[in-house]
C-alpha cells in the first residue's frame, strides 16, 4: 500500500514538473509550430498520466477486495472449522466415556487426538489470516481452553478405565467439569469467530475508504488536467490568435493605403517574422511610393522648369485652336507677332516666311504631322517654327530663335570663303583624305611643291594616284609608288600620324606631316624645308664646332676626351694640350678683326697638319686651342708634338698682304696621371699653359700639381664668397633691354655684382661658377630674385625684368616656391618676370626640368634661352619646350657683321625663332653697325653696351628717360670715349 502511494505521489510530482517546464518552454521559446507541438504533447502527457493513475487506483481497489475476501473470510472459516473440530471432539469424548468396548474406545481416542490436531492447525491459520493481534490472542485462548479440555478428557478416560465412573469424583473430575470446560472452549471459539468476522468488516471498511480516496484523487487530477489544458489553450490563443488578428488588421490597413500603420514588434516566431516582413513590406511600399511621388514631382518641376528656362517658345493649342499652355518665351514671341499662332498657315502677315521644309517622314512618327518653317519677328529676330499635331487634335508649336544660327551660317559662309583663300595662299601644301582614302581637298601649293598640274589632281583620287602623278613629275627618281608608301609607313603611325622628310630628286627636302582626322580620314601637309634643314644642320654643326675655324668646339672636345678616357688602360694614355697664341690681341688691335680671324683660321689649319687623324684639334674660344693627342706612351711623345706645334704655329703667316708672326705657348696634361676627367685634364693643361706663358712664351710645360696657383686663388674666392652674403657685399646692376620694333626700352636684365672689399667689383663670370659648385647659388639666386622683384615693381608697368637662373637653382625642388614667394612678397606681376636659362639647365634631368618650366610658364612667367648657339644640341631643346625668347649669344652678334658663318647663324636663329613664334634678342650689341644689322635681320630686341652698360639701380629712372623715346647713338660713342 505504502509503495503504491509513493508511486502515485512521484508520478503526480513528475507530471507537475513536466507540464510546468513545457508551458514555460511553449511560452518563451520556439516557433508557433513548436508551441502547438508542445501543447499537444503536454495534453497527451496529462491524459497518459490520468489514465495511468486511474489504472493504478482500480488495481489497488481490486487488491483490497481480494485481500478482504482472502484474509477475513478464510480466517472466519478456519475459526468456524476449529469450532466444528471441538464440537466433534466433545461428541467423541462423550461417546468414549460412555462406551466400554476397548476397540471403540481406541477408535474414539484416535479420532479425538486427530481432531485436537486439526483444531490446533485451524486456530493457527485463523490467527495468521486475520493478521490482527486480538484474533491471535483469541486463537491462543481457544487453544489454551482446548488443551485444558483435553487434559480433563484424558483424566476422565483414565478414571473410567480404572473402575468405573464412581472413582471419577474422587479424582476431582466430573462430567460436569468436562462440560464446563467444553462450554469455555466453545465460548472462546465463538469469540475467535467474532474477532475474525470483525477483522473482515474492518478490511471492508478500509477498502471502501481507499476506493473513495482514489475516486476523489482521480476527480481532482481530472479537474487539474482540465484547468491545465484550458490554461494552455488560453496561452496558445493569446500567443497566436491575438497577434494574427493584429497582423491581419495591419495588413488590411496597409492594403487600404495607410502606410503609417504602426506594426507591433513580434517575437522570434513565425508571427514575429510575419510582422517584421510586413514592416519591411510597408517600408518598401512607403519608400517606393515616396520615390514615385518625388520623381513625379521633380519630373513635373523639371518639365515646368525646362519649359520656363527653355530658350524655345512652346505653345500648346487645343483642338479648338485655344491656347492650352504657353511658356514665357512663347508669350514674348507671340506678343511681338500674334500671327505666330496661326499654326496651319505660317505665311504670317507682318512676319516673313522664308523657307518651308517638311521634316523627313522616315524620322517621324506616322501619326505626327511635323512641319517647320522660318519666320522673322518685327524686331528683326529669326524664328524657326515647328508644328506637330497632338493626339487630341491640338497642335504643339515650338519657336526657336535661330538669329545667331543664321548669323553663324552667314559667317560660316564667309569663313569658308576665307578658308578657301587661305588654302590657296598658304605656304604649306595640303591634301585631305576621307576615311575611304579618297582625296577631298587639295591646295594650289601642294601642286606647286610637287610640280603637278592642278587640273590633274582631282577630288576622289587615291593616295596612290597622287603619288603616281608626283613620280610622273620626276620628283622621285627611280622610286615606285610602293617605295614611297613604304617610306611613309616607316615614319608614320596610322593612328597617331607623324612627320618625315622626303628628299626629292632635285635636292629639295619636303617635310611631310600626316595627322588623322576625327572622321577617320587624314590630313597631309607638305612644306619645303630645304633652307630650314640646311640652317638646322648648320646650327647643329655649329653647336659642336667653332664657326670661324670649323674646328670642334669645347663641347665636342669634351666628348672626344671622354672617348679617349674610355680607351685609357688598353695599353696607352693620351694627353691634352692647351695652347694660346702669344700677342694675338695685338694683331687684332693693329690689323683688325678680319686679319685676326684669318690668322685664327690659318693657325687651325697648321694645327691640323701637325696632328694625326686620331688626334683632335679644337678651338676653345678667342685665341685658345686644345689638342687631344691619342696613343701617348710617354712624355717624349707629347714633347715632340708640342715642339712641332710651337714651331709650326710660330712660322710667319701671309695674311691680306701682311706678314704676321705669332708665337704660341702650350700646357700639357697627361691622362691618367694628371686626371681622367675632361674638365680636370683641361684645367690642368690650362694651369700648365699659364705657367708656360708666365715663364716666357713660345714654349711648353707639363702640368705639375704645384702649379695650381690659380686653384689657390679660386679657393680664396670661395672662402670670401661664403661670407659675402652675410656681409651684404652683393648688389644688382641692371642693363636695359631694347625693343627694336617699338624703338624704345622695354625692360632690364638684372646682373649680379660682388663688391669685394679688397678685390673691388668681381664680375659674375668669376664667382658664379664657384657659387654653383659650393651650393651658394641657391640662397644667392633667391636673394637676387627677391631683390630684383622688389626693385622692378617700382618701375613703369611696361618694363620687364630679366633674371639669370643657373642650373643648380633649377635642380632645387623649392625653386617654384622661391619664385612664387618673390612675386608675392614684391607684388610684381608674373608676366613682367622673364627667367634666363642656359641649355645646361637641361643636362641634369630633362623631364623634371621641363615639368618645372611648364609650371612656371603656366604661372605667366616668360622663359628665355640664353647664350643660344654656343652650347649643346640646342634644337632638341627648342622642340621640347616653347621658349618665349631666344637670346643670340654676343659672340655671334659680334661676328655677324664680319664673318659669313656668324651672319648665317644669326639669320638662321632669327628665322627659327620667328617660325617657332619666339622673340629673338641679340646681346652684346656694341656698334651701330651691329645694331643695324640685327634690325635688318628682323631681330626683335637688342641689348649691349651700345645702349648702356649695366648700371646700379639708382640710375634706372634716368636710363628709362634716356631710352624710352628711341635710341641716340652719339650718346653711346661719348660714353665709350669717356
Ligand atoms: P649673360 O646672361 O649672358 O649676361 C650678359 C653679359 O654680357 C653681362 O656680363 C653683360 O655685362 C655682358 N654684356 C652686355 N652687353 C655687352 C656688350 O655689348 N659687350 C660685351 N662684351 N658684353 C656685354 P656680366 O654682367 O659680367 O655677366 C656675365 C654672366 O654672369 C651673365 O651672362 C650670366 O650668365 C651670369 N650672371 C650675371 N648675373 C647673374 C645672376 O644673378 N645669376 C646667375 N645665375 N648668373 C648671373
Amino acid at each position: 500500500m505504502g509503495f503504491l502511494f509513493n508511486l502515485r505521489a512521484q508520478s503526480v510530482a513528475a507530471f507537475r514538473v513536466a507540464t510546468g517546464r513545457l508551458s514555460r518552454l511553449a511560452l518563451t521559446k520556439g516557433s508557433i509550430r513548436t508551441q502547438i507541438l508542445i501543447f499537444c504533447l503536454a495534453m497527451s502527457a496529462i491524459a497518459v498520466a490520468l489514465g495511468g493513475y486511474s489504472i493504478v487506483g482500480i488495481r489497488h481497489a481490486g487488491d483490497l477486495v481480494a485481500k478482504t475476501f482472502d484474509e477475513s473470510l478464510m480466517s472466519i472459516n478456519y475459526a468456524r472449522a476449529a469450532g466444528a473440530d471441538f464440537a466433534a471432539m466433545r461428541v467423541a469424548s462423550s461417546q468414549r466415556l460412555l462406551t466400554t468396548d476397548p476397540a471403540i474406545r481406541a477408535g474414539l481416542d484416535d479420532q479425538i487426538e486427530t481432531l485436537a490436531k486439526a483444531l490446533s492447525e485451524d486456530l493457527t491459520i485463523a490467527a495468521d489470516r486475520s493478521q490482527s493481534s486480538r484474533a491471535a490472542k483469541a486463537a491462543a485462548k481457544v487453544q489454551e481452553a482446548a488443551d485444558a479440555w483435553m487434559e480433563l478428557h484424558r483424566r476422565a478416560v483414565v478414571l473410567s478405565a480404572d473402575g468405573g465412573s464412581a472413582s471419577a469424583p474422587q479424582a476431582g473430575i466430573s462430567v460436569g467439569d468436562v462440560d464446563r470446560y467444553s462450554r469455555i472452549v466453545s465460548q472462546q471459539v465463538e469469540l475467535l469467530v467474532n474477532y475474525t468476522a470483525g477483522d473482515g468488516f474492518l478490511f471492508r471498511q478500509r477498502a471502501l475508504s481507499t476506493i473513495k480516496r482514489d475516486l476523489q484523487l482521480n476527480g481532482a487530477g481530472l479537474t487539474f488536467a482540465l484547468i491545465l489544458s484550458a490554461f494552455f489553450s488560453w496561452l496558445l490563443a493569446r500567443r497566436i490568435i491575438g497577434p494574427v488578428a493584429i497582423a491581419s488588421r495591419v495588413a488590411r490597413r496597409i492594403a487600404d493605403g495607410d502606410l503609417n500603420a504602426t506594426i507591433p514588434k513580434g517575437g522570434t516566431d513565425e508571427l514575429g517574422t510575419l510582422l517584421a516582413a510586413m514592416e519591411t513590406m510597408r517600408d518598401n511600399i512607403r519608400r517606393m511610393v515616396n520615390e514615385e511621388v518625388s520623381q513625379r514631382r521633380s519630373a513635373q518641376a523639371r518639365l515646368s522648369d525646362a519649359l520656363e528656362t527653355s530658350r524655345e517658345g512652346v505653345v500648346l493649342l487645343d483642338a479648338d485652336g485655344e491656347i492650352a499652355l504657353a511658356n514665357t518665351r512663347a508669350s514674348e514671341f507671340i506678343r511681338l507677332s500674334p500671327q505666330l499662332l496661326l499654326s496651319d498657315q505660317l505665311d504670317i502677315s507682318g512676319t516673313t516666311r522664308t523657307t518651308t521644309s517638311r521634316t523627313a517622314p522616315a524620322a517621324l512618327d506616322n501619326d505626327s504631322d511635323a512641319f517647320a518653317s522660318e519666320a522673322q519677328l518685327t524686331d528683326g529676330r529669326w524664328l524657326r517654327v515647328s508644328r506637330s499635331e497632338t493626339q487630341e487634335g491640338g497642335v504643339v508649336l515650338v519657336y526657336s530663335d535661330i538669329t545667331t544660327l543664321k548669323e553663324q551660317k552667314a559667317e560660316l559662309h564667309e569663313t569658308n570663303l576665307r578658308l578657301d583663300a587661305a588654302l590657296t595662299h598658304m605656304s604649306q601644301g595640303l591634301c585631305l583624305y576621307n576615311s575611304e582614302a579618297r582625296l577631298q581637298v587639295v591646295n594650289r601649293r601642294f601642286c606647286e611643291i610637287f610640280d603637278i598640274s592642278p587640273e590633274l589632281v582631282l577630288p576622289g583620287m587615291t593616295l596612290q594616284d597622287v603619288l603616281r602623278l608626283s613620280i610622273a613629275a620626276g620628283n622621285h627618281g627611280n622610286r615606285t609608288v610602293a617605295d614611297l608608301l613604304a617610306e611613309r609607313d616607316r615614319a608614320i603611325s596610322p593612328r597617331e600620324g607623324g612627320n618625315y622628310l622626303q628628299h626629292l630628286s632635285d635636292g629639295r627636302i619636303i617635310s611631310i606631316a600626316q595627322r588623322p582626322t576625327t572622321d577617320g580620314g587624314w590630313l597631309v601637309t607638305c612644306e619645303d624645308v630645304t633652307e630650314q634643314q640646311r640652317a638646322e644642320s648648320q646650327i647643329a654643326f655649329m653647336a659642336r664646332h667653332d664657326a670661324l675655324t670649323r674646328l670642334p668646339n669645347r663641347t665636342l672636345l669634351a666628348e672626344r676626351i671622354e672617348q679617349a678616357v674610355a680607351q685609357v688602360g688598353r695599353g696607352s694614355g693620351f694627353a691634352v694640350l692647351c695652347l694660346d697664341l702669344d700677342n694675338f690681341k695685338q694683331v687684332n688691335d693693329t690689323l683688325g678683326h678680319p686679319v685676326g680671324d684669318e690668322l685664327l683660321r690659318a693657325v687651325a689649319e697648321r694645327l691640323n697638319s701637325c696632328v694625326r687623324e686620331v688626334d683632335t684639334v679644337a678651338r676653345l674660344g678667342g685665341d685658345e686651342f686644345a689638342v687631344i693627342q691619342c696613343g701617348v706612351h710617354g712624355s717624349e711623345d707629347c714633347e715632340l708634338l708640342a715642339r712641332r706645334i710651337v714651331e709650326c704655329v710660330g712660322a710667319p703667316y701671309e695674311l691680306n698682304g701682311h706678314r704676321v708672326v705669332v708665337g704660341c705657348s702650350v700646357g700639357i696634361s697627361l691622362s691618367p696621371g694628371d686626371g681622367t676627367g675632361g674638365e680636370k685634364l683641361l684645367k690642368n693643361a690650362d694651369v700648365a699653359l699659364y705657367r708656360a706663358k708666365m715663364e716666357g712664351r713660345g714654349t711648353w710645360r707639363f702640368f705639375e700639381p704645384a702649379m695650381d696657383a690659380s686653384l689657390q686663388r679660386r679657393r680664396a674666392i670661395e672662402l670670401d664668397l661664403r661670407e659675402a652674403m652675410a656681409k651684404d657685399e652683393f648688389a644688382l646692376y641692371y642693363q636695359p633691354l631694347y625693343d627694336l620694333h617699338l624703338d624704345r626700352i622695354c625692360g632690364f636684365e638684372a646682373l649680379l655684382r660682388w663688391m669685394h672689399p679688397k678685390r673691388g667689383m668681381v664680375p659674375p663670370d668669376q664667382f658664379i661658377p664657384i657659387a654653383e659648385e659650393i651650393g651658394l647659388i641657391i640662397p644667392l639666386g633667391e636673394w637676387v630674385l627677391q631683390r630684383a622683384c622688389e626693385q622692378a615693381v617700382t618701375w613703369p608697368s611696361e618694363m620687364k625684368l630679366a633674371v639669370n637662373v643657373s642650373a643648380a637653382q633649377f635642380r632645387d625642388p623649392a625653386f617654384i616656391d622661391v619664385i612664387a614667394g618673390a612675386l608675392t612678397a614684391s607684388g610684381l606681376s608674373p608676366h613682367r618676370l622673364e627667367l634666363e636659362i642656359t641649355e645646361s639647365v637641361f643636362l641634369a634631368n630633362s623631364s623634371e626640368t621641363l615639368a618645372t618650366l611648364h609650371k612656371l610658364k603656366e604661372q605667366g612667367l616668360r622663359i628665355a634661352l640664353d647664350d643660344f648657339g654656343t652650347g649643346y644640341s640646342s634644337l632638341s631643346y627648342l622642340r621640347s619646350f616653347p621658349f618665349d625668347k631666344l637670346k643670340i649669344d654676343k659672340s655671334f652678334v659680334r661676328d655677324a657683321t664680319a664673318t659669313h658663318g656668324s651672319k648665317s647663324i644669326v639669320r638662321a636663329v632669327i628665322s627659327l625663332g620667328r617660325s617657332l613664334g619666339m622673340t629673338t634678342i641679340a646681346e652684346g650689341i656694341e656698334t651701330v653697325e651691329q645694331l643695324n644689322h640685327m634690325r635688318a635681320e628682323g631681330c626683335n630686341e637688342a641689348q649691349g653696351f651700345l645702349f648702356s652698360h649695366p648700371v646700379p639701380v639708382s640710375e634706372i629712372p634716368s636710363k628709362i628717360l634716356e631710352l624710352r623715346n628711341g635710341f641716340k647713338p652719339p650718346a653711346f660713342k661719348n660714353a665709350l670715349a669717356s
